[in-house]
């Protein structure tokens, strides 16, 4: 049995607004990851089967591994198709918010959400939720919105209508926001649920391998590229690795082929805060994704130092100026948390 983390009054709340609903809309952050497509598309999945008219929509594309997901080609792409957008959030009397904790985490998407007469309700699994819904369930001890989505469900006595396509999306947004159950995974609960999908008639190794073994070859070979090219600060037992726009293109990369690189230098045996700085090829930023093993607040530097946030082991924002400039930025972080990153080690 999952133990009841979620309020009995929201949990209410949410099943007399979907009844109350006929036109739901759900929508993702920016540069979605498998949890943000696993989420909503699972809970899509869900809601078809209670008999809604349901769209998914996010501010811009997402991996091509992530596109084997069932119901992904239905999703609508904010920057490809804003007037579909803007009609559909306009003609929904119910928006359901995943995997985000402020409006400006889905861009320009964010003004038309914000301006929407349609309820809204917020399921999220990161620190300091804003206050952009009129309900919200936030989680930020669990290691997905997917299984906050399932938890849900299931607290609505939803799981007979779990179909196999919703179990599939809920898995991988569980299976990759904590890195395949390498990181946040150690609460017991992860794997009844994982239990539940397999009854459901998932096969997990399939999944695994849709999701990490299906890159391109100029992908492993822009990887050893990369990481040839490390910095490593072995006092502060920490990594750095970047990628500009230049290096991108000799490479052939497409969105998706740096995911995961920047856990790789935390595989080094002294490194616990690990840094990757790609030049972004839409906007003229430069994307800051931390990584961290244990007590390290990887999130406190993305927020006092690259205008984001995040967990407390997986955290990013976004930096303005040019690579060495973001370099340089990433360096005088290192300064101030030098007292708590010598103070550590595996
Ligand atoms: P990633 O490194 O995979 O892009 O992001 C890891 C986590 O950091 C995300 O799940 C999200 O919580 C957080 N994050 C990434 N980029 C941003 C950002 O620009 N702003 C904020 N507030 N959080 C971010
Ligand atoms: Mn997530």
């Amino acid at each position: 049995m999952l133990t009841n983390i979620i309020e009995q009054s929201k949990i209410e709340c949410f099943k007399a607004w979907l009844e109350q609903a006929q036109n739901i809309v759900i929508v993702s952050h920016v540069a979605p990851d498998g949890d943000a497509i696993g989420s909503s598309l699972g809970l899509f999945h869900y809601l078809l089967e209670l008999g809604k008219n349901v769209r998914v929509i996010v501010p811009n594309a997402f991996p091509d591994f992530l596109r084997w997901m069932p119901g992904s080609k239905d999703i609508v792409l904010y920057d490809h198709s804003q007037t579909d957008a803007k009609e559909l959030v306009g003609a929904a009397d119910l928006i359901c918010c995943l995997d985000f904790n402020e409006l400006s985490r889905i861009d320009a998407l964010g003004e038309v959400v914000g301006a929407a007469t349609a309820r809204k309700f917020l399921i999220d699994h990161h620190l300091n939720p804003g206050h952009f819904c009129d309900e919200t369930i936030s989680h930020p001890e669990i290691s997905s919105t997917s299984e906050l989505v399932f938890r849900l469900i299931s607290a609505l006595g939803g799981y007979d209508l779990l179909t196999h396509d919703a179990a599939e999306c809920i898995y991988t947004g569980m299976m990759t926001d904590t890195g395949g159950f390498t990181f946040n995974s150690n609460n017991r609960e992860i794997y009844l649920i994982i239990g539940q999908l397999i009854d459901k008639g998932i096969d997990k190794d399939e999944i695994y391998r849709r999701v990490f073994n299906t890159y391109s070859e100029s992908r492993l070979r822009l990887m050893g590229f990369v990481l040839s090219r490390m910095y490593v600060y072995r006092p502060l037992h920490a990594a750095l690795i970047s990628l500009t726009k230049q290096e991108q293109s000799r490479f052939n990369y497409i969105r998706g082929d740096s995911e995961g690189f920047v856990n790789i230098p935390l595989s080094i045996n002294h490194v616990i805060f690990s840094c990757f700085l790609r030049e972004d090829t839409e906007r003229p930023i430069i994307k800051v994704s931390l990584r961290s093993v244990g007590s390290f607040p990887c999130n406190q530097v993305a927020a006092e130092f690259f205008n984001g946030g995040g967990h407390l082991n997986a955290s990013g924002g976004e930096f303005y100026g040019t690579m060495e400039e973001a370099r340089a930025r990433f360096e005088e972080a290192l300064q101030k948390f030098k007292p708590l990153l010598t103070a550590k080690t595996k």
